[in-house]
């Protein structure tokens, strides 16, 4: 049995007395891609970036094999190293080409010879198709290629396990799909992942499990085909349902 990377315990958190996370639960596997799924304002940033320590607690406890990471401010800097962060918008350094930004964490952050980054990093741009921009300025690239450049920036720090929050929202639909790919791709070879988007059909491709969330609290969880084709719930069909458009017939 895989073990578990990532554990949330009864998380809350609230924000002006307004609980955002209700007291949540789950765990994710080694290996294994969770998706979160749930309309706009039910917690999904949040709980992300609960668990990345850019938000602190107000109840339960984040464990990260085994090992208690929340409520440990002094170790926080460690936990981000072991944990990757992708959001919608990931401003890579603007005055910085993308080499610059992708050298910047692991030599600054884990002291790991420049050289030997260097070497891994043009490996993961040649994989992701960025080869031709190592000397480009985040201004020159397209929103994919920008969002492939934050991916590979993440993965230099040999995270552990790696958080999306919609990192596709911004772009173009014809750059989504280059993106979404290169996941894809990180899912095939294994990589632990928590997953938050919109796009249904890359959920159901990704996802070993999938969470379905509403009011700061889990609704249903399960394995994609099911969730997808049967959702248990009423709230579940319901969110799914509005992602589909039909055509009235006229009368
Ligand atoms: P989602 O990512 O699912 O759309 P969020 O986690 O961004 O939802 O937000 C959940 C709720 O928490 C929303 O009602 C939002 O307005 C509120 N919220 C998020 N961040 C803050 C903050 N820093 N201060 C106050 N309220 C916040
Ligand atoms: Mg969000």
């Amino acid at each position: 049995m895989a073990e578990n990377v990532l554990e949330v315990r009864n998380l809350v958190k609230r924000f002006d007395g307004h609980t955002v996370l209700n007291g949540l639960s789950f765990q994710v596997k080694e290996g294994e891609v969770l998706v979160i799924i749930g309309p706009s304002g039910c917690g999904k940033s949040t709980l992300l970036r609960c668990i990345n320590g850019l938000e602190a607690l107000d109840g339960g406890e984040i464990l990260l094999r085994g090992e208690r990471i929340s409520g440990q401010k002094k170790k926080l800097h460690l936990v981000r190293q072991r944990i990757g962060m992708v959001f919608q918008n990931y401003e890579l350094f603007p005055h910085m080409d993308v080499m610059a930004n992708l050298l910047l964490g692991p030599t600054k952050a884990l002291g790991r010879p420049k050289e030997e980054v260097i070497v891994e990093a043009e490996r993961l741009l040649a994989r992701v198709g960025l080869s031709d921009k190592a000397h480009a300025l985040p201004r020159q690239l397209s929103g994919g290629q920008k969002q492939r450049a934050a991916i590979i920036r993440a993965l230099l720090m040999h995270p552990e396990i790696l958080l999306l929050d919609e990192i596709t929202a911004a772009l173009d639909p014809e750059m989504v799909h280059e993106v979404l790919n290169v996941v894809l791709g990180l899912a095939r070879d294994g990589m632990t992942m928590a997953i938050v988007t919109h796009e249904m059909r890359f959920a159901e491709a990704v996802a070993d499990r999938v969470i379905f969330m509403e009011h700061g609290g889990i609704v249903e969880e399960g394995a994609p085909e099911a969730f997808f084709a049967h959702p248990r719930t009423e709230r579940a069909r319901a969110f799914l349902t509005s992602f589909t458009f039909t055509r009235e017939a006229k009368t």
